[in-house]
């Protein structure tokens, strides 16, 4: 019997004793829910001794940081899970795991990270973990790589690509992504004496077509099996740890739109630093972000390239040097959806922690404007940036 009711604390608790996979079940007594998302209920289920043990993780029927005015389909639940048992089974060490799903309460139990980091708070204090970047590299390489047409069956694949159809939560990214931002729209929250640069955006044809490419391609490209948001808000880190979390909006689209996602993340907070940092600090820690920007393609590109080599199934893909050119288009895709992510992270709804933060108003429009910047300079020229060094060289241009 598990109709749908939203959790009470009490519940969770009792919910976290059955399905937790603790030894000590009765040991769990207290729990705290401390959802800082905008969507969902996440619980953590304490013990006797007030440590945290398990997590437990509920779709809400709307939107939380809106209210009952925006219905959200609680099927984002089972997306979440599967996607990350997915992803769990071709890159266990860098996600989060599942412990157990139900449908009709829309309930997850997790893993608990709590020993862990979000990579956004400790980025925002200008903290740095070096392997980050490269194991961030490795999820995406894995996860993308295993799930595409490389590797699947076809039958398999195109099961899944009806299983992980997501249109609700997809349609927050196509209009929060590639439609407000370039608009006037009652969404959008920058700092208001940008307006003048925000209306180029608006008025830019060919950065309009460019962006238009882009949300055509996340439209329409089955690729692989993508987490489909992966922020630096959706990353635990810790001393030589990574986890990846939150994969609700996962469906099969352009394997460029999570690189570009997550390497979108990495240059907010490059733009946002001087605003959080003292001067040198702050370069100092820039140049450290660089060397994450770096890190995160090469690791991803190396680690695609020999899955492509050493294990791609169909036979034509696995032709010799075609990883290489699908990896070329994947590059391109990538600045361009990173460009949107700059934009749409500063200029649209979901504003970050790496700009909220800067308390400074003046020094927090000058992070927007470079991030948009970037962001613009980098949909407009994707195909003419020729590698990683290349980028960097843009992304210090840009000042
Ligand atoms: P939403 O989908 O609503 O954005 P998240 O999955 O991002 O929710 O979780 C919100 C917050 O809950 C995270 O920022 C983190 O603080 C906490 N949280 C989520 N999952 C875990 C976990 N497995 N372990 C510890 N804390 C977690
Ligand atoms: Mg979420």
């Amino acid at each position: 019997m598990s109709q749908y009711r939203t959790f009470t604390a009490a519940d969770a608790v009792e919910y976290a004793r059955q399905f937790g996979g603790v030894s000590d079940p009765s040991s769990l007594i207290d729990s705290e829910e401390v959802g800082d998302g905008n969507l969902n209920l996440v619980f953590k289920i304490f013990d006797r001794s007030g440590v945290s043990r398990v997590i437990i993780k509920q779709a809400l029927p709307y939107v939380r940081c809106v209210g009952e005015s925006w219905p959200l389909t609680l099927d984002r639940a089972r997306i979440e899970a599967e996607v990350l048992r997915i992803h769990g089974h071709y890159c266990p060490d860098h996600t989060v795991k599942i412990l157990h799903y139900d449908a009709d309460l829309a309930v997850m139990v997790m893993e608990d990270l709590s020993h862990l980091a979000i990579w956004r708070g400790e980025q925002v204090k200008g903290l740095d973990y070096p392997q980050a970047a490269t194991q961030l590299g490795e999820y995406l390489a894995q996860t993308l790589f295993h799930t595409s047409d490389f590797y699947q069956h076809p039958h398999q694949k195109k099961a899944d690509v009806i299983r992980f159809t997501n249109p609700e939560l997809c349609d927050i990214t196509e209009e929060l992504f590639f439609n407000e931002p370039y608009e006037v729209h009652e969404r959008n929250g920058y700092p208001r004496e940008l307006e003048p640069l925000i209306a180029t955006l608006r008025d830019d044809d060919e950065l309009r077509l460019k962006v238009a490419g882009l949300k055509h391609r996340f439209l329409s490209h089955a690729e692989a099996l993508l987490h489909g948001d992966v922020h630096s808000g959706s990353i635990f880190v810790g001393e030589g740890t990574l986890k990846v979390i939150d994969a609700e909006f996962g469906y099969y689209g352009p394997i460029g739109f999570d690189v570009g996602s997550a390497l979108g993340n990495l240059l907010i907070n490059y733009c946002a630093l001087p605003g959080l940092l003292p001067p040198r600090e702050a370069a100092d820690v820039r140049e450290k972000r660089l060397n994450d920007v770096r890190a995160l393609w090469q690791s991803f590109a190396e680690g695609f390239l020999a899955l492509a080599a050493e294990k791609s199934r169909d036979r034509a893909l696995a032709y010799s040097g075609y990883g290489a050119a699908f990896l070329r288009k994947v590059w391109c895709d990538t600045l361009g959806f990173c460009g949107t992510e700059l934009i749409r992270r500063t200029v649209g709804m979901s504003q970050v922690a790496d700009i909220k933060s800067i308390d400074d108003e003046a020094m927090k429009a000058g992070c927007v404007s470079q991030a948009v910047t970037l962001g613009r300079t980098l949909i407009l020229a994707a195909e003419h940036v020729e590698d990683i060094e290349a980028l960097i060289a843009r992304i210090r241009q840009n000042g």
